[in-house]
């Protein structure tokens, strides 16, 4: 039986930097992953770039069941603090809006850096290994591999969401607490493109490749980012947002014009350009192929001038407040993200223990800590993962 100090499940974002913060403190550590390589959410994240934080952190960008659970973690270990461990390893970056980083080259660079140092402080990492079974007796845990026994005093758990199972996810971090007895919350696909009623579908198909600036809400929330029609139904980043908070059922309420006010150009156009059709105006708005989708051609053909009051506003709410209710969301096929998970009032903010069960460690996405798109996730990630690497 092999003992060592701490043994991390998930060869990843978390779980790299818990395991070289441990082993800066001098802890033996060993990382166990089933897959074939280390870090591939990494390398695949952020188009290739990895989005790796964002200069703009709160814990508003975050859903969880406990909204300030994550503020401990986010002060302790900032995006300051990560943007530091990139400069110095001499990673080039860029800011995109809203204050999302980027790697100038490739996502490769940051798996690089954290391998790099997982390399000098002597942490193990075992790829291609299964874990069998967990029992914890005497203070001590035993962790049955494919390949080896192992024995350990602090266990982490960094396996990671649902999302892309392709990639290996797996529900493993959930089945540990469930075995130790930690309350989960239900799991859904986050940051995910919508499906749409096969009537809408048919209707929308032939947007598919149109992106355009928007505001979409549900509820009271909204955000303002582009969204984009595909043949499969609608993505792109707003849509992806808003999905983190649509619940099965929801209308969203989209704005595909949100920088302009369409009474006022109408009104307008009544004086300046009356003898003008309705096409024409939108048309410099909004791609053709969209407007015809979304108004019959007899309204299209109609001068302003005569257009009715009931028309303009019509018209008026169908670009400012097109509502439709998406059939659903594409799952964990293709989700960047798995809300719900281990809930975060059975473990300690500062230390990501359990609190009933000594030794035991939850970090990263497994936790009920889901960000925005921008980031937020990755900087959840490096903060959890710091904060568990102190004390484990
Ligand atoms: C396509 C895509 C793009 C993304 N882009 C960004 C981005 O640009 N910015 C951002 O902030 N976030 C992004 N995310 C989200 C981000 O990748 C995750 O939130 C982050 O990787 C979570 O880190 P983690 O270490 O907790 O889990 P993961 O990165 O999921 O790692 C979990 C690890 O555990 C291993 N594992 C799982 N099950 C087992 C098991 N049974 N046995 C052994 N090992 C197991 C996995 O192989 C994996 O190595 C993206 C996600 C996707 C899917």
């Amino acid at each position: 039986m092999n003992h060592t100090d701490v043994i991390i499940i998930g060869a990843s974002a978390a779980g790299l930097m818990c395991a070289i913060e441990a082993a800066k403190r001098g802890r033996k550590v060993i990382i166990l992953d089933h897959a074939n390589r280390a870090g591939k959410k990494i390398l695949m994240s952020g188009g290739g770039r990895c989005n790796f934080t964002n200069l703009d952190i709160d814990s508003s960008n975050y859903i969880s069941n406990n909204p300030h659970f994550c503020k401990s973690a986010l002060s302790r270990y900032t995006q300051w603090h990560f943007i530091e461990y990139v400069q110095k390893s001499n990673i080039a970056y860029h800011e995109r809006d809203h204050g999302q980083l980027f790697c100038d080259n490739s996502s490769k660079d940051i798996l690089k850096m954290l391998l790099a140092d997982a390399e000098k402080y002597n942490v193990s990492i075992l790829l291609n290994t299964t874990i069998d079974k967990i029992s914890y007796t005497n203070n001590v845990y035993r962790v049955t591999t494919s390949k080896e026994k192992f024995t350990c005093d602090s266990l982490v758990i960094a396996s990671g969401g649902l999302s892309i199972p392709k990639m290996g996810a797996t529900p493993f971090g959930y089945k540990v607490a469930e075995q130790f007895k930690i309350n989960i919350l239900a799991t859904s696909a986050g940051l995910v493109p919508f499906t749409l009623q096969p009537e809408d579908k048919q209707r929308l198909e032939s947007l598919s490749g149109i992106a355009i600036s928007s505001i979409v809400k549900t509820g009271k929330i909204e955000f303002k980012e582009n969204i984009l029609f595909t043949h499969r139904g609608l993505s792109g980043p707003v849509i992806l947002q808003i999905s983190s908070y649509w619940k099965p059922g929801d209308k969203i309420t989209i704005n595909l014009l949100p920088d302009v006010s369409l009474f006022e150009l109408i009104t307008s156009s009544i004086k300046s350009n009356p003898e003008q059709i309705l096409k024409t105006l939108l048309t410099q708005l909004l791609p053709k192929r969209l407007i015809n989708i979304f108004f019959d051609v007899t309204l299209l053909e109609t001068k302003i001038k005569s257009l009715s009051k009931t028309q303009i506003e019509s018209a008026v709410n169908t670009l400012h407040n097109w509502s439709i209710k998406p059939n659903g969301t594409e799952g964990y096929r293709t989700a960047e993200v798995t809300l719900g998970g281990v809930d975060c009032n059975a473990l300690s903010s500062k230390t990501m223990e359990v609190n009933d069960q000594p030794g035991l460690y939850f970090i990263g996405e497994v936790v009920d800590v889901s960000g925005w798109l921008g980031g937020y996730n990755f900087q959840w990630a490096w903060s959890s993962g710091w904060c568990a690497g102190q004390y484990v």
